[in-house]
């Protein structure tokens, strides 16, 4: 199946007779036949027991979600953030490192910076532009993870992934790609090496700003018995001596994260959210084209008014480095996401801001609305200076979320308030 066929199809056929729509399975809990049975689901789960960390319902999106990036299995998770979580804690225990790159997610950088720091995880942050040998130095002997944003949120630059690839894998962890902005519609990470892709569903995935929620695909590639993950090699006592890397190949990560993680912290969806979320889905490649179609005439008209001083989008050629290397990862469109900044800095950008009739000032990103935000006021406040310089993020920035409005109107409704300015 084509992509767009996948976005359609792919994790549910419905069965002789049975419903087009894949059903709600709203319970908690599943019944069988027998004492033995369900001691069987003990040593070997192939059916769901309970709804902490399975459910049929949100099987089908996982396993649509799987089918979109190339991977071998996913699962849900209740939002973005446990899925960053989740990724990072299947991999590091107290005592471990990982690196990430410094323009990602701001919500990333407080869960990675602090608490994970609370946990005993450090998480060593490093240029994304930075070369190659510059960021093997950063690596420890108890490194076990390298994190990066595809396109970061919302500093916009485009992560140049299959170095990130080399480096992780010649320091044998696997590389965990947080695929949110570009959706698999526009990037499929694990084609240019990654090993782990998470996402906030919350954003176009859903598209709809109805339900947060987050996933983890597991790409099946990474080599789980290298020396340096004993938890995927030895028996987890947890689970009945279970050696994952053996018994859940090639989807050993995702069942790990399953059997341990999930059961254990139970941020899992309910079955109508992921039922809300495979509807987003469905649309989600007849919604990329539209959104980078309009973001590009937005960023192209930004660029041509003498109130702005800079507009950042990797879909026009403002950075010849990030436009060339957009092409390569993004060659279908960089989503929807323009940031620019107004001349006359922070007081500019908020008059600008709340002059705007058709775009909300919202804190959300990537709907099907037109919204709009100021990061270093709002998701980004608690970052220091340096933070918000490391994470690409000047204090006149403008996060504007192209929708999937008339591109005319979208344009009129920041032409009005630019000329109040
Ligand atoms: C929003 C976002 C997250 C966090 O997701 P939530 O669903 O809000 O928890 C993580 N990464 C990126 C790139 C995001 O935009």
């Amino acid at each position: 199946m084509k992509i767009e066929t996948k976005c359609l199809h792919a994790g549910y056929k419905p069965e002789n007779g049975g419903p087009r729509v894949m059903p709600i399975v709203q319970s908690t809990t599943y019944v069988f036949d027998s004492t033995e049975h369900i001691g069987e689901l003990f040593d070997m789960p192939t059916a769901h027991m309970y709804s902490r960390f399975s459910n049929p319902t949100v099987e089908v999106v996982e396993k649509k979600i799987a089918e979109l990036e190339g991977g071998v299995a996913a699962m849900c998770t209740s939002s973005g953030q446990a899925a960053s979580l989740l990724s990072i804690l299947n991999l590091c225990h107290s005592g471990d490192s990982f690196i990430a790159a410094s323009e990602i997610y701001g919500g990333t950088v407080n869960l990675f910076a602090y608490t994970l720091k609370k946990l005993g995880i450090e998480c060593i942050f490093v240029n994304p532009e930075a070369d190659e040998e510059e960021i093997m130095k950063a690596f420890k002997p108890n490194t076990k993870a390298v994190f990066g944003e595809t396109l970061a949120n919302p500093a916009l630059t485009v992560l140049d992934i299959e170095k990130f690839a080399r480096i992780a894998h010649a320091n044998n962890v696997p590389l965990i790609i947080d695929n949110t902005f570009p959706t698999p519609i526009l990037c499929r990470p694990i084609e240019h090496g990654a090993d782990i892709v998470v996402h906030s569903t919350t954003k176009y995935m859903d598209g709809h700003a109805l339900q947060v929620g987050g996933v983890i695909v597991d790409a099946g590639t990474f080599d789980w018995k290298c020396g340096k993950f004993p938890e995927f090699t030895e028996p987890d006592e947890s689970y009945h001596g279970v050696v994952y890397a053996d018994f859940a190949a090639p989807a050993a990560f995702i069942t790990k994260a399953r059997m341990q993680l999930m059961r254990d912290f139970g941020c899992y969806p309910a079955a109508h959210s992921a039922f809300l979320l495979n509807l987003g889905l469905e649309t989600l490649h007849v919604r990329m084209k539209r959104y980078c179609e309009n973001a590009t005439k937005v960023a192209e008209f930004l660029s041509k008014s003498d109130k702005i001083e800079k507009v950042v989008y990797p879909g026009i050629n403002a950075d010849p480095v990030m436009y060339e290397r957009a092409k390569k990862y993004l060659p279908d469109g960089c989503a929807g996401v323009v940031t620019f900044f107004i001349k006359g800095g922070k007081n500019a950008a908020v008059k600008f801001m709340d002059g705007l009739k058709l775009a909300s000032n919202e804190v959300h990103v990537a709907d099907i609305r037109t919204c709009v935000l100021h990061p270093a006021s709002a998701t980004h406040r608690q970052l220091t200076d340096e933070q918000l310089v490391a994470a690409g993020i000047n204090p006149g920035l403008i996060r504007f979320s192209v929708g999937l409005e008339n591109v005319e109107d979208i344009i009129a409704d920041i032409d009005q308030s630019l000329k109040n300015l």
